[in-house]
């Protein structure tokens, strides 16, 4: 029986990951949930859950669940010290890391210095602070095993290989919902549009990064870190299916593919399983149905962001630090109607532009960076309106 925590439980990635939970009962017990403020949803969590840890994020609303629930056999912390202490609870085995954004970061940092093992499905702190995570986690000789999809199927592709055989990844991207758009459409193109993704139902930060594909130039970011490969050997596909959910090719010309329905279930239950495999109610791939798989070249042109987290990944420092920040922050405008969506790139092209890099940084100077960022992205932005 494996003891979980997750983290972000009220989110799109925390939720599908409860569900798979309940469906294993004999093998995983929710012992812990956090959510940022959503309380309304997290109060039907610990009904259904009962898990004696419990973190809210913002201190109001860790006040108003403080007063609907028996604290008898709960553990109530909150505010960012209250995540990370709650990480490091002893009881805790494996932690489902679903938070979005950089907050995940903190939690991420105290759980691997405390041994626990990690389903990892935040990828913004490993674009922030990759090397750091990477090294604590070997040091500490914990498993940070990946829920995001084409990551779960990179994992999978690479099991029981010699690493030093690999010749490419082939990440996969199903190409967003402004994947058929002209350029010209894309400035007055509204929230509601972007949120509709075609293939995956998520948050609405990543929903809004998979329709400027920056999802995917952070993903080639999460490769790097998480297998060790530099940024040359891994190549966008777009695949509009979303059937392959990534593949390796290694130097004898062999490729190796993951394929499964796109259903975020598949990849969550595998991160906390590894290295068993669960029977699972997923739908299979009916091949005689599949009218075809098609791959196609993604449009840096169109779509920026993809360059500009290419270049943040050959260039390494501060750099990738300062892409995720801004991103995060054009993001939130965007979806609160004070930034165009074609001006998301613009804002990060620029602040790049203005960072004075700084190589190798310590985890001080990589939040000094993001600090940094994030003001320097608010100072346009608010210069634009
Ligand atoms: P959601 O926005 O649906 O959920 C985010 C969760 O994190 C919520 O529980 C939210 O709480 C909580 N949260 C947000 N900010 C903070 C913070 N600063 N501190 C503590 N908790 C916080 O996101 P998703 O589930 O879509 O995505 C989660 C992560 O997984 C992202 O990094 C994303 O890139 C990655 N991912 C998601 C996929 C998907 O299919 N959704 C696929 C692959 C990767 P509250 O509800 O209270 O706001
Ligand atoms: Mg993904």
């Amino acid at each position: 029986m494996q003891r979980i925590a997750v983290l972000g439980s009220t989110g799109s990635i925390g939720q599908n990951s409860l569900e798979v939970i309940k469906n294993f009962p004999e093998e995983f017990r929710v012992i812990g949930l956090s959510a940022n403020s959503n309380i309304d949803i997290l109060y039907r969590q610990i009904k259904s859950h009962r898990p004696g840890l419990v973190c809210v994020k913002e201190p109001q609303a860790a006040l108003k669940l403080k007063s609907r629930l028996d604290l008898k056999n709960i553990k109530l912390f909150m505010g960012q010290e209250g995540l990370d202490e709650m990480v490091q609870d002893k009881h805790i085995d494996k932690i489902v890391l679903a938070i979005s954004g950089s907050g995940a970061l903190s939690p991420l940092l105290k759980a691997i210095d405390s041994c626990k093992d990690i389903a990892l499905a935040n990828k913004e702190a490993l674009v922030m602070a990759g090397p750091i995570i990477m090294d604590r986690a070997a040091k500490k000789k914990i498993k940070i095993i990946p829920v995001d999809s084409e990551q779960s199927a990179i994992w999978q592709c690479l099991n029981g290989q010699d690493k030093n055989k690999l010749n490419n990844i082939y990440l996969t991207a199903s190409g967003g919902p402004l994947r058929r758009s002209r350029k010209r459409e894309l400035k007055n193109v509204s929230v509601s549009r972007v949120l509709n993704h075609p293939r995956w139902k998520m948050g609405k930060k990543i929903s809004v990064d998979s329709a400027t594909l920056m999802n995917k130039g952070l993903e080639v970011l999460e490769t790097m870190h998480l297998f060790n490969v530099p940024p040359e050997k891994i190549k966008i596909i777009i695949h509009p299916e979303a059937i392959i959910h990534s593949m390796v090719e290694f130097v004898d010309g062999v490729i190796l593919a993951q394929l499964s329905d796109t259903d975020m279930r598949i990849p969550i239950q595998y991160a906390l399983s590894y290295p068993a495999r669960l029977s699972s109610r997923a739908r299979s791939i009916d091949f005689y149905k599949l009218k075809g798989l098609n791959f196609q070249k993604p449009d840096f042109k169109k779509f920026p962001c993809f360059g500009l987290a290419y270049m943040a990944a050959y260039e390494g420092g501060t750099l990738p630090t300062v892409l995720n920040a801004t991103n995060e922050v054009s993001v939130d405008e965007f979806l609160k109607g004070r930034l165009n969506f074609a001006s998301i790139p613009k804002i990060i092209n620029r602040v790049l532009d203005k960072h004075h890099k700084k190589n190798n940084p310590d985890l001080e100077e990589i939040l000094k960076a993001d600090d940094w960022a994030r003001k320097e992205a608010h100072k346009i932005i608010e210069n634009l309106n």
